[in-house]
């Protein structure tokens, strides 16, 4: 297919319509006297009424991912996913946090898993699901490997012991995916993915995380304590289970098997970094506006060439670290092979520029920047997180650079 970033007109409505969603829904919505968007900021609370919006209207539930899933190069569930994250990216994760679930389900689970499963995990419009994907651990986050939350088989099914911390969801999700260990000498090969529902005995919420930022996202630690888990909720089931496990026993066909989290986390990477695209985009047009209409020595500050080149760097930043996503979700959508770390590279770009173009937007803003009066500290706080979660930005180096190594033949494919 030619070259070509024009986009369709089918694209330009998604985007428009996602636009006017987050526009009314998150930022002129009033709650308690305050627009919606900070009212879930201040108030650490999770917005189920705008997920029940978004899902009225078609932007969550398995309609919407049909929806977005019929362009197959993937540049609407791009444009959709900026818009929502330039209108809060707390209440955008709140709306897309379940994609991560249905990634984890969709990676490992057989076709009659995904067919059971993937609606259970958004629910119905009169009864809003949530669904989470939990993998890391107190002692493995960046290194999955350390998984230490065990699964032993017992009749019928499997016992889950263990803890989770960090989880998007956790608890409040009726359909959790847990990555748990099997065989904790194999690392992440000893290990599989099973679906935990709210319900199950022995499983709990043991802690509401408080953050910086992204906070109307639901974050929590999660337990397992003998939860008992049904043979037909170990996703893959058992025959791939026992066949990845004789392989990995198999000291050189271990070299070669992947970890199911790592693949998940890659394909799902670039789709992360248009989130911090629509947060920096936000910030820069906050920044804007606010530069032409404060003046100082009797100009508009947009006059001092200091604030005009900090827009000019903003605006060119932006817009690399979405081109960079867009070919990693266009790669992603179309099943192209990430040979250099595409996904990852995109994310590291869209994460990094976040951070620093909302640092530049609190500088623009002068002391109002630092006040709660502007939301450019609101995207400050939400920005950083994009450095840190779905592989932090050194993973995302050590991943490129890796790469880099076996394409100039310093490592072996
Ligand atoms: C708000 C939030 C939501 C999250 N949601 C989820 C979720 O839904 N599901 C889930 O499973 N997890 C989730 N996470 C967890 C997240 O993925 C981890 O926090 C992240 O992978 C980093 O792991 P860690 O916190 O253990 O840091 P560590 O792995 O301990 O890393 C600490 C520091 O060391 C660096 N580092 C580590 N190893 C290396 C290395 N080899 N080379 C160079 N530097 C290295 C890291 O980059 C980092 O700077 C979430 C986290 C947060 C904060």
């Amino acid at each position: 297919m030619a070259f070509d970033l024009t986009l369709t007109e089918e694209q330009q409505q998604a985007r428009d319509w996602a636009h006017d969603f987050a526009q009314k829904e998150f930022r002129d919505a009033q709650i308690d006297g305050m627009a919606a968007h900070r009212y879930y900021d201040e108030t650490e609370s999770f917005p189920w009424e705008i997920v029940k919006k978004a899902y009225d209207v078609g932007l969550y539930g398995m309609d919407y991912y049909t929806m977005a899933g019929q362009d197959p190069t993937g540049i609407t569930t791009a444009l959709i996913i900026e818009e929502l994250f330039w209108g809060c990216a707390g209440i955008g994760l709140a709306i897309f946090g379940s994609g991560l679930a249905l990634a984890g389900l969709a990676a490992t689970g057989t076709g009659e898993q995904i067919g059971t499963w993937a609606p259970r995990i958004f629910g119905t419009p009169d009864d809003v699901k949530v669904g989470a994907y939990a993998v890391s651990e107190p002692g493995a986050g960046s290194d999955v490997s350390k998984i230490r939350t065990r699964a032993e088989k017992v009749e019928g099914g499997w016992l889950l012991n263990g803890e989770k911390i960090w989880i998007t969801n956790g608890g409040i999700a009726d359909v959790h995916i847990v990555v748990a260990t099997v065989d904790p000498k194999l690392g992440h090969r000893g290990q599989a993915s099973f679906i935990v529902t709210q319900d199950m005995e022995g499983f709990s919420m043991t802690k509401k995380t408080k953050k910086l930022g992204i906070r109307a996202s639901h974050t929590a630690e999660i337990a397992f304590v003998d939860v008992f888990v049904p043979d037909d909720h170990l996703l893959g089931g058992e025959d791939k289970l026992n066949d990845k496990i004789e392989r990995a026993k198999n000291p050189d066909a271990a070299k070669k098997s992947k970890s199911g989290a790592l693949s998940t986390f890659e394909a799902t990477r670039p789709i992360v970094g248009i989130q911090a695209v629509g947060i920096a985009r936000a910030a820069f047009e906050q920044s804007v506006k606010y530069a032409m209409e404060r003046e100082t020595f009797g100009v508009p500050i947009i006059r001092h060439q200091a604030i005009a080149f900090k827009l000019a760097d903003m605006a060119t930043e932006i817009d690399a670290a979405r081109l960079l996503c867009w070919r990693g979700i266009n790669m992603g959508s179309t099943w192209q092979t990430f040979k250099y770390g595409e996904g990852s590279m995109a994310k590291l770009k869209a994460g990094r520029v976040a951070v620093w173009a909302t640092d530049e937007a609190i500088q623009i803003h002068g002391g109002f920047g630092y006040s709660r009066e502007f939301d450019v500290e609101k995207f400050h706080r939400d920005s950083k997180i994009y450095e840190i979660f779905e592989g932090t930005k050194e993973i995302q180096q050590l991943v490129i650079g890796r790469q880099i190594a076996r394409h100039f033949g310093g490592l072996s494919a």
